[in-house]
Order: C-alpha cells, then structure tokens, then sequence
C-alpha cells in the first residue's frame, strides 16, 4: 500500500469523500488521488516521492510556477508582521489599485476570500441594482457553490432551472435560467419573454469547466446588446480567465466590456482570495458606501494581498503571455500529432495557457452537451496513463488545462514522449 492509499483510506474516515473539494477524489476516472507533499516549479511531488509534471496548476492559480521565490518571500516577509488585523492596510489599496488598472472595465473593486463569495455578492449587487430577481446562466459553466448558481437546466429550453444539488430550494432555482453555452438565438428569445425580470446574464467568458470551450465569434458581443437593450447587466465571471488568458482576462482580449467582473485564482498566487468589481455606480452601492450588505473577517488579509501583488509583478513581466502562448501553443500541437499519428480521434482548445482535449468525433465542441459526447472511457485511460508516466492533467474530461512559466521546453518535451507512450495504447 502506497503511502497516498494509506492516507486517503484515513482521510475518507473524517473528511466526507477523503477530501475539501469534490474533484481532488478522483471520482470519475477511478483510483486515488496522490497526496502532495511539495512542489517546485513545474514539477509536483507526492508522499510517495513520486514526481509529476502539473497541468493543474491549482486549478488555475500557479500561473508562475509553484514556490516562486517572489511570491515565497512576500507571504515570509509579510506573516513576520502579522497575519490578520481586521482593520484596513495600504497593500489593499495598492492591490485594488493594480486591478483597476489592469483589467479595464473595474473602476471599483472589493476582495472576498473566494471566487464563489465573488460571485455570490456581484449576483447580489445585479438584483440590488436592477430590482430584479431573475439571472440567466449557461450549462456546463462553473460559478461556485452559491445556492442560486447550483442549477440546471429543466426539461426544454429556457424553462426554470432545476437545482443540481440537494439542499438549493426549488424557489431559489426558479430565479436561476439556465440555455446552451454559445446560444445567441435562444438568448434573444428568452429575453424577448422575460427580458424585464432579469436582473444579469453571468458567464465564463471562455468556459473552462466543461473542459476548455472557446466562445463563437459574436457570442459575448451579442450578450453585450442583449444586455443594453434590456438593462440587464452583463457580469463576466473570470476567476479563471482574469490574469489567464491575457494579462488583462477575457475582456481584454475579446474586447468586450462588462458591466460586473468576478476574479479569483491567480489574483491569490495561491492564497485564498476573490475579487469583484466593475462600474462605480454600480460598486459604490456595496456596503459600507450602499445598501447592498457584504463583509468578511479575512478579506483583504495582508498575506494574500502580498502574495497577490508578488504575482501581478510577475505576470507584468515584458513577454510574460506571449511566452506562455507559445509553449501552450507548442504543448497542445504536440499533443494533437501524436494522438493523430495514434488515429486517435481528438479536438483540441486553447487560448492563451488555458487548454482542453476532447476525446470527440464532433467536428467542434461548443455546448455542454456537445461535451459531453466525449468518449469518457478513453479519456480516464489517457487520464491513468499519463498519471502513470509522471504527468499530472485535472481527472476529469471536463476541467480544463493549465501551462505555468515554468513549463519550460524541455518539461514540454518530456510531456509529449509520455503522451506518445499512451496515445499508442489508447485505440486497443
Ligand atoms: C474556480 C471557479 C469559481 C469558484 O472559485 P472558488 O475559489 O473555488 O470558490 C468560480 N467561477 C469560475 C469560472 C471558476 O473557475
């Protein structure tokens, strides 16, 4: 028994599912998840000392590579002066200070300790703000565990949604719509029905929590309208894109301006923190400046304020992104010849650092239940094989991938010789 068996056996014993976060389990592709002990770079190490290349990069957040000495010695020097005050510091203001001018639409921003609060509280502010109680959402999109964004789709288009988990009210899904990722058509229609109830549409403005689905030419441009034509406001949820696929997220590099903007993962480097933000008219209504109630003992906690500003200096580095395309760029090319030269039927996505592979037939994947047509039983062999060779992808068809700085060309190299070893086995 390996260390990491050991361990997950006993975890499972006093933690529900052996872990904090459903997908570290490994539900879907089988097996148990390697407990980490440490990481370096690009590479992390298990218990059991075996070593990985990461593709998951916490989820998102490690753009620069785990243990970067900068961001190391901020979090060092700062926990020397203390760890929580409850009172306001000046790293909050720089850090705000740094977001305004970097991700273009936030005038106003405030730090919460996740992505999920992020949203939960931007989703607040939409009702506040708009006296409305409705919002659309997209399947297959990821906002965190807020009572009103775990829901799904009811049967047929553009009915009420249904929670998808026990414990949500069926009243409060009933405020949540829910239509096809990339769906402009049914958009327009749902909002000529009910345009004046919604209160915002919420999106990923690259979806990556059903692998890695790139928006179709028009999409979010059309939300824009949608949006402006009824008063609804358009909140761009980019805990994963902000910082990700440009220096200045999804926005900045479709050109399109929302109204609200969530941020969360890099924004910490590694830290737990959250961000929402957007348009002063609309952030002035927040608490203690507005009526719209939101707080938090730790938000703005000096340690991951400082780690937060050391990785804002780092991905602020001349060539930081256009070094990171190509490698992905090189990265998911190699990965897509030898699944080829295996016959192999693939598609691969990518924008900036952030990738997906699909096992598909399809000719594109752009919904959620486009998808979910991929053959899940080969990608849990890919999954298992690749694992098996030392490189560590999310275990699940449907998370997206993640490149650091340090995934330097010879990392990639040896990333593409084990994916050669296991695409030759995958059509057996
Ligand atoms: C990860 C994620 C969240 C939730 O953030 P947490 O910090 O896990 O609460 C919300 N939205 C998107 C798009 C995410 O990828």
């Amino acid at each position: 028994m390996t260390l990491s068996e050991k361990f997950f056996k006993k975890a499972q014993q006093v933690i529900p599912g052996g872990v904090n976060s459903p997908v570290r389990a490994f539900k879907s592709v089988g097996g148990t998840p390697p407990f980490i002990r440490e990481a370096q770079g690009a590479t992390l190490i298990d218990v059991d000392g075996k070593r990985y290349i990461d593709y998951v990069g916490s989820w998102g957040p490690m753009i620069a590579g785990h243990s970067h000495p900068h961001v190391v010695s901020a979090i060092k020097n700062t926990a020397e002066k203390g760890a929580s005050f409850g009172a306001p510091t000046y790293a909050e203001v720089y850090l705000a200070q740094k977001i305004v001018e970097i991700v273009p639409s936030m005038e106003m921003v405030r730090l919460v300790n996740s992505g999920t609060e992020a949203t939960m509280s931007a989703l607040r502010l939409a009702r506040a703000a708009t006296k409305r109680d409705a919002i659309l959402k997209f399947d297959g999109c990821y906002h965190g565990h807020a009572d009103s964004l775990l829901v799904s789709a009811g049967s047929g288009a553009a009915t009420f949604g249904v929670p998808s988990s026990p414990g949500v009210t069926s009243k409060t899904a009933e405020d949540t719509l829910t239509l096809p990722f990339n769906d402009l058509q049914a958009v327009d229609a749902l909002f000529l029905k009910k345009g004046m109830q919604i209160a915002a549409i919420i999106v990923e403005p690259v979806a990556g929590n059903m692998g890695c689905v790139l928006p179709k030419p028009g999409f979010l441009e059309g939300l824009r309208r949608i949006c402006d034509t009824y008063g609804a406001l358009l909140i761009f949820d980019e805990v994963m894109t902000g910082f990700r696929v440009d220096r200045g997220g999804a926005q900045h590099y479709y050109n399109i301006k929302p109204d609200l903007t969530t941020l969360g993962k890099i924004i910490g480097g590694g830290l737990p923190v959250g961000a929402y933000g957007g348009r002063r008219d609309l952030m002035e209504q927040i608490s203690p400046s507005g009526p719209v109630y939101q707080a938090g003992t730790l938000s703005g906690n000096p340690l991951a304020t400082a780690a937060g500003m050391a990785m804002i200096k780092i991905i602020s580095a001349p060539g930081f992104y256009e070094t990171l395309d190509w490698r992905t760029q090189r990265l998911t090319d190699g990965i897509s010849d030898v699944l080829t030269q295996a016959g192999v039927p693939h598609l691969g996505t990518r924008v900036g650092s952030m990738f997906g592979l699909f096992f598909t037939d399809e000719p594109v994947v752009e919904n959620f239940e486009q998808a979910a047509r991929s053959n899940m039983n080969r990608f849990n062999r890919w999954f298992h094989g690749m694992l098996g060779e030392g490189v560590y992808l999310a275990p699940s068809q449907y998370e997206a991938g993640f490149l650091s700085f340090a995934h330097t060309d010879s990392v990639i190299d040896e990333t593409l010789a084990a994916a050669k070893k296991v695409a030759a086995t995958l059509m057996d």
